[in-house]
């Protein structure tokens, strides 16, 4: 791969990890469109983040705590755990950095799924790395694919579940005989961002098999239903000798006082969680129902985007939709060229979106 970073004999010597780094590509964000490209709550940040972050402001000259020990007790209390369990970090992005930080050395092996979050490569090949995929026939997440992708240098496991951006889910039981079969020097990185858009009872839910394993970390994020992408912050949920390792690792001001004001407050505020899910769950089933009815097939999704098998590629399709003010994700950076990702926005929006599919039909 010709990568501009790592041309020789140009002075300053990068590190050779830097030649198989992918710069991200985020979903695309311009004003005056719909944007239904990113997988955020449409609804916007609940009165009572805003009110925190405005009480927040005037101390926002003097440094965060070091230890957002606040938050800490609050999401620790939400999980029914101790502070000890929790590492908040600037996004969940930042923690799958400390996380691989810990655990990869040069030349071990990282397993991730053949379509998902392309942060999980990013960090294992950052470390030194090597990137092994397990395949997902029609987007299923598999654990014999998983477990059968295991090698002896195997040392990381990343796992979104549910997945990002099939929507697709592991089941409870799938994820206990996975966790049986795998040896323990094996991290389980199960990345729940999208765990509060779940309704299906039989989806995995890391935190349940904490006590029991001690090779699980659970990422969760205040940037999809608590609506705060903006302020960057999340937290990983970890057997204490694993969170005081990322403690140490992470950098000692990584969340900013607004940030942590308005986490807290949207951890407590209830109401704007449910009024938010319950909208985005009646939409998610419309909108399945509505795009069947256009002639597509959807995947099932769990999460707050629905991925949509399109004939022409996906770029090209995402170019039309834009021509009617809609911006959706094409999936090519995700090994699927011929889907789309399209977030549940707002009724209206969504009543926009399919207006929009129905002229590029026509
Ligand atoms: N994990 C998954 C599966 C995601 O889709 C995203 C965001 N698109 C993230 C993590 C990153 O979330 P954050 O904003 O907390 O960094």
């Amino acid at each position: 791969m010709d990568n501009p970073i790592h041309r020789k004999n140009q002075g300053i010597m990068l590190r050779d990890a830097l030649r198989t780094l992918e710069p991200y590509v985020a979903g695309q964000s311009e004003l005056g469109y719909i944007k239904l490209s990113a997988n955020e709550n449409p609804f916007g940040m609940p009165r009572s983040a805003r009110r925190a972050i405005e009480r927040a402001l005037k101390d926002a000259y003097r440094y965060p705590p070091s230890d957002p020990h606040l938050l800490r007790q609050n999401i620790a209390a939400h999980h029914q755990r101790s502070a000890k369990w929790i590492t908040v970090g600037n996004g969940s992005d930042e923690l799958l950095n400390i996380i691989a930080a810990s655990i990869m050395e040069r030349d071990y092996e990282g397993i991730v799924a053949a379509h998902t979050f392309s942060v999980y490569r990013q960090v294992i090949r950052l470390y030194g790395g090597k990137v092994v995929t397990f395949p997902m026939p029609e987007g299923a997440l598999d654990w014999r694919a998983v477990l059968a992708a295991v090698g002896h240098r195997t040392h990381i496991v990343f796992l979104a579940n549910p997945n990002n951006p099939t929507g697709s889910y592991m089941r409870s039981a799938e994820l206990t005989a996975l966790l049986r079969a795998l040896p323990p020097r094996i991290l389980v990185v199960l990345d729940e961002a999208y765990a509060d858009f779940v309704d299906a009872a039989d989806c995995a839910r890391g935190e349940e098999l904490l006590s029991q394993h001690e090779n699980i970390v659970v990422l969760r994020t205040f940037s999809k239903i608590y609506a705060l992408a903006g302020l960057r912050i999340g937290y990983a949920l970890a057997a204490p000798r694993l969170t005081e390792a990322f403690n140490r690792i992470r950098s000692p001001f990584n969340c900013n006082r607004l940030a942590q004001a308005a986490a807290l407050a949207v951890l407590n505020d209830k109401g704007s969680y449910q009024r938010a899910r319950a909208i985005i769950l009646a939409e998610r089933q419309r909108m399945q129902e509505a795009l069947r009815r256009l002639g597509f097939s959807p995947l099932p999704s769990q999460g707050n985007f629905i991925c949509l098998p399109v004939e022409v590629p996906a770029e090209k399709y995402a170019q039309r939709l834009k021509a009617q003010g809609v911006l959706v994700r094409p999936l090519t950076s995700f090994g699927l060229p011929h889907h789309l990702r399209i977030s549940i926005g707002r009724p209206r929006e969504n009543w926009r979106l399919l207006r929009a599919l129905r002229a590029t039909r026509s």
